[in-house]
């Protein structure tokens, strides 16, 4: 007997699939990524015992139509790329076509989606399904609504490295802040077991929607929104000033395209930029998004897009600095007590 064998097809897949769905916090990001891919207005997500027991995302977006439905939940079925050259142009936050396959090889998946908020369709899938699912004909208002039940119950390895449940719903929650403060836009609503939790109203700027998130009281009003620009990108900055200084840098984040990225060069940007303004040790509140073109920007090298390498890394760097630094200038200028000589 050889001692090598190609694993069943199952198995590979639900090796693969543990990459992108590890937790259920990864599934609250895949399907909020499909819900805002959508186009809809309104998100809602809802957990229940931290997501293990059930993850759901409802969203009022454009639905799929039934002959989708059917495919949507294959490995590498996706509408949104066509060849890897797309990816130059793909203004989506999903393009991998992997992560409803992951979810339905990791969790028991129902997707109930409608596109005309009449007829509607339901597939349920997995773990380990063979032969094509059925569909059911249902009712639906317009939009998808994406539920996965029992995440790792057919695979212990995996369920065993969970953390306890409120550990769980506290990544869950994380997830969900970082989408909401990207897409100020949209309305979002978050339920965990049973009780609604969090209702962020459409905000008009991202600054509002920064203040509705991690700002408490009356500190919005040290909140401020600055614009920078280069080849290729824009960005947004939202800081707070040093009358809300932080003593540590957990409450700052770095935005592009819509993702949450760990970026330590943009990061260090935030720092330097308002460096003269802050007294000495204590560090800003505050994100940077930025938008760049998806051609100067390589978002495919992480499962969970968690980094990105951007062609020209310094220009961004240099152009949020500066911002900052002109702004942090000009407010000194306009708020000194005397001229200055
Ligand atoms: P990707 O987002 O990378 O395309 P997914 O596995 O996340 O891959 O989704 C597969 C496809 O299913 C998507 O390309 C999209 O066409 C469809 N889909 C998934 N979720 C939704 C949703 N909430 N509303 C409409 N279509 C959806
Ligand atoms: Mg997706």
């Amino acid at each position: 007997m050889t001692k090598i064998q190609v694993l069943p097809p199952e198995e590979a897949r639900k090796i693969a699939a543990g990459e992108v769905i590890d937790r259920p916090a990864a599934l609250v990001r895949e399907f909020m990524d499909n819900a805002i891919d959508a186009g809809c207005s309104l998100v809602e997500v809802s957990i229940e015992g931290g997501g293990i027991i059930r993850t759901e995302v409802s969203d009022d977006g454009e639905g799929m139509a039934k002959e989708d439905l059917e495919l949507c939940w294959l490995t590498h079925a996706t509408s949104k790329i066509r060849s890897l050259d797309d990816l130059k142009i793909a203004e989506t936050l999903g393009f991998r076509g992997e992560a409803l396959a992951a979810a339905s090889a990791v969790s028991h998946l129902e997707i109930l989606t409608s596109q005309n908020g009449r007829e509607a369709w339901k597939l349920d899938v997995g773990p380990g399904e063979k032969s094509p699912p059925l569909l059911e004909q249902s009712l639906r208002s317009r939009g998808t609504s994406v539920r996965a039940l029992g995440l790792f119950d057919t695979i212990p390895a995996r369920k065993r490295f969970l953390k306890r449940e409120g550990s769980e719903a506290a990544s869950c929650k994380a997830i969900f802040n970082d989408k909401a403060m990207a897409f100020p836009s949209l309305g979002f609503r978050f339920m965990q077991d049973g009780t609604l939790k969090t209702f962020l109203s459409p905000a008009s700027s991202l600054k509002e929607r920064f203040s509705q998130i991690v700002i408490s009281g009356n500190e919005a009003s040290f909140l401020h929104e600055i614009a920078a620009s280069g080849t290729g990108f824009s960005a947004v900055i939202v800081v707070g000033g040093p009358e809300i200084f932080r003593n540590d840098k957990r409450q700052q984040y770095i935005f592009a395209n819509g993702r949450r990225i760990q970026d330590y060069s943009l990061t260090q940007a935030l720092e330097y930029g308002v460096q003269g303004w802050f007294p000495n040790g204590t560090h800003p509140v505050g994100a940077v998004f930025v938008d760049i073109d998806p051609a100067l920007a390589d978002f495919n090298i992480h499962p969970a897009k968690r980094e990105v390498r951007f062609a020209a890394p310094g220009s961004i760097h240099h152009a949020i600095t500066s911002a900052l630094r002109d702004f942090c200038h000009h407010r000194n200028l306009s708020t000194a007590p005397t001229d200055e000589n």
